[in-house]
């Protein structure tokens, strides 16, 4: 109870009032957030996700995932709204989700795709390059049943997360390999970011934030009043997602830490996964809606 009033107060600091009945956005992180860490289970989040559904607002899956895993997510969450893949290196819309006009996409397997992120063959010519001299090991260079034990992935599952288009997950000695891997990276338009069990190897332009901004962008143009946004992540690789929303949400680990991040206003989730995040969005939601919002329709 305790906690639930401090997750209240923390939100009313966020001053829900000036969204007034305007139109939301929620952006989600995907492991550790809306998916439990370990057993990447979203039961828990099932009020909330009835919530979002009932009041028509959009949730924009903002993951280091692949395209071919979030498609498997959308289906059992039976969504169609637009997503962002592999840490920012794809948005993608449905191909006429709300009669948007996105000129800025091109068309790929039925989407509109927004590339932010390098071309994944130049990605692997990196890491294949730093293979030669150094230890270090992506997706490409394991079998899916080694993906599957390392993630706890199922098979099937692991065959998807190696479905890459833009982004390699690494293991690597950070003693030997991070700095060994940097300066061929940089020197081909990459960067390293590290995530919850891997650390990624992906292009300049490819970023959380990046992504979150354009697809608000693409939204606010299509809505004649201003946007509130709502972003929910756990890890640093979520940080520029945070950076990028009006209510920023943290969501702690399993064992009950946050990492360490300095943002004003940042509301803190209670618990970890989809427990935290259905108690920040019912209480959110509650929240807005007590303030007079009742749809996202115009
Ligand atoms: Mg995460």
């Amino acid at each position: 109870m305790i906690k639930l009033k401090s997750l209240q107060m923390q939100i009313k600091i966020n001053n829900i009032r000036r969204a007034k009945s305007g139109p939301v956005l929620i952006f989600t992180d995907l492991d550790g957030s809306l998916l439990n860490h370990d057993d990447y289970s979203f039961e828990a989040a099932r009020t909330a996700l009835l919530m979002i559904r009932q009041l028509g607002i959009p949730l924009i899956l903002c993951t280091s995932k692949t395209r071919a895993e979030v498609e498997v997510l959308r289906s059992e969450l039976d969504m169609d709204d637009p997503f962002i893949v592999e840490n920012g290196g794809g948005i993608f819309f449905p191909a006429s989700y709300r009669g948007f006009h996105i000129p800025e996409a091109v068309h790929r397997n039925g989407y509109r795709m927004i590339p932010l992120g390098a071309p994944y063959p130049l990605v692997r010519i990196v890491v294949d390059h730093v293979r030669q001299h150094f230890p270090l090991r992506g997706f490409s260079d394991m079998e899916t049943a080694e993906i599957a034990r390392l993630t706890g992935l199922s098979v099937e599952q692991a065959a998807m997360a190696k479905k890459r288009e833009f982004t390699e997950p690494l293991l690597l000695n950070e003693d030997v390999g991070k700095d060994d891997l940097l300066t061929p990276a940089r020197a081909a338009g990459l960067r390293l970011v590290r995530g919850g069990r891997f650390w990624h190897l992906m292009g300049e332009g490819n970023d959380k934030g990046t992504a979150v901004e354009l697809t608000k962008s693409i939204f606010q143009r299509h809505l004649s009043r201003p946007i509130l946004t709502i972003g929910l992540g756990d890890s640093p690789n979520d940080f520029p997602l945070l950076r990028n929303v009006d209510v920023p949400v943290l969501i702690p680990h399993p064992d009950g830490e946050y990492e360490t991040f300095d943002l004003p206003r940042i509301v803190k989730a209670p618990q970890s996964g989809s427990k935290g995040w259905n108690a920040v969005i019912t209480t959110l939601l509650g929240e807005l809606v007590r303030n007079g919002f009742s749809t996202n329709h115009e």
